[in-house]
């Protein structure tokens, strides 16, 4: 019977994670950082370790002390910067498999089968790996696990500091939410100027979206907190509803939203690649056709 270890640091992580290892028999949980604070911890109705820290270190530590205890056949959670940092130095150390952004997964007696995206998810592969492995999941994929019942408990004393921590300096982040949010309008270079952005932020809020970005905005011109940053190398987001407005659709940033259960891209540019992949597109200036959006919406509203 296969074992699994579930690895996470939020509520929403673990359910996921479970999900995705329904098929496991025995499974335990190591809960680290916000998760090890969360009361919904007591009714997960599995075998908790807790680990009341988010330092890398002390999730390597606490994930080599479960490892050795339960000998689990997969060790698994989301691809957070975290657990890539933590079970990536782990699966070095024990020569362990460690397939990542995997979106489907399925348990033999001594191997798994998954496919992960790659070519910024324009491909997909199927793979094979031997057990015991280290898989780290894409958020939102699998169908989360309910179940209700008590946990039980153990608390893990944070260990194996090998890197002092010697300064936190606080990111300027928007606070928006991009990985729940439900509706998502995403501003690229089509918009001229940051004040331009009013726009999308008076659509946005008529919808009751957020606003997300291409790179550009958010890294280079710095016109949007770094958490607004949609791609590859920023988030990755599963809105019902992705809006793309002045964006071209660079596999780096469709990478980022290719969960989206619609697309609908607004350029002025019929040759934009992004119409290749929008459900529903757009051939339009933007600064001529936001106007007119946002008044119907207004009008509607009344
Ligand atoms: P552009 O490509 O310049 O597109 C602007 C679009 O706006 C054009 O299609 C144009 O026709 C349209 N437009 C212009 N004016 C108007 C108007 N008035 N009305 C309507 N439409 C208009 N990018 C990301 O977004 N996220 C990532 O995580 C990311 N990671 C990267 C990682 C690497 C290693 C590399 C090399 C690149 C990465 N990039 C990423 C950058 C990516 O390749 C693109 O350069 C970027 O996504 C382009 O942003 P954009 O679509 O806003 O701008």
């Amino acid at each position: 019977m296969v074992k699994a270890l579930i690895v996470g640091s939020s509520i929403p992580e673990i359910k996921e994670s479970l999900g995705a290892v329904s098929q496991a028999g025995e499974k335990v949980i190591l809960a680290y950082g916000n998760a090890a604070e969360d009361e919904q911890l007591q009714q997960l109705g599995f075998k908790v370790y807790r680990l009341k820290s988010s330092h890398p270190d002390h999730i390597v530590a606490a994930v080599e002390k479960v490892y050795d205890e339960f000998k689990p056949d997969i060790v698994i959670g989301w691809i957070t910067k975290n657990n890539r940092a933590a079970l990536s130095y782990f699966a070095g150390k024990r020569g362990l498999p460690m397939p990542t952004d995997v979106t489907s997964l399925e348990i033999k007696e001594d191997s798994i089968i998954y496919t992960r995206g790659f070519l910024s998810e324009r491909a997909i592969a199927k793979e094979k790996v031997p057990l015991p492995a280290i898989v780290l999941i894409n958020q939102k994929v699998f169908k989360p696990f309910e179940q209700a019942g008590q946990a039980e408990i153990v608390d893990l004393t944070p260990a194996g500091e090998t890197v002092k921590l010697v300064e936190v300096k606080k990111k300027v982040l928007s606070g928006i939410n991009l990985e729940e949010a439900e509706i998502i309008v995403g501003v690229g270079r089509g918009f001229k100027k940051k004040e331009d952005l009013e726009l999308a932020f008076k659509l946005a809020e008529l919808l009751g979206a957020q606003v997300g970005a291409s790179r550009p905005i958010a890294a280079d011109y710095k016109w949007l907190p770094e958490d607004a940053w949609i791609g590859i190398s920023g988030k990755r987001v599963s809105p019902k509803l992705y809006i793309a407005i002045g964006i071209s659709g660079a596999p780096q940033h469709m990478a980022g939203v290719m969960n989206s259960k619609i697309i609908v891209a607004v350029n002025k540019d019929k040759t934009a690649p992004i119409f290749k992949q929008a459900d529903y597109g757009v051939v339009a200036d933007l600064y001529q056709f936001l106007p007119v959006l946002i008044k119907k919406l207004e009008e509607r509203r009344k």
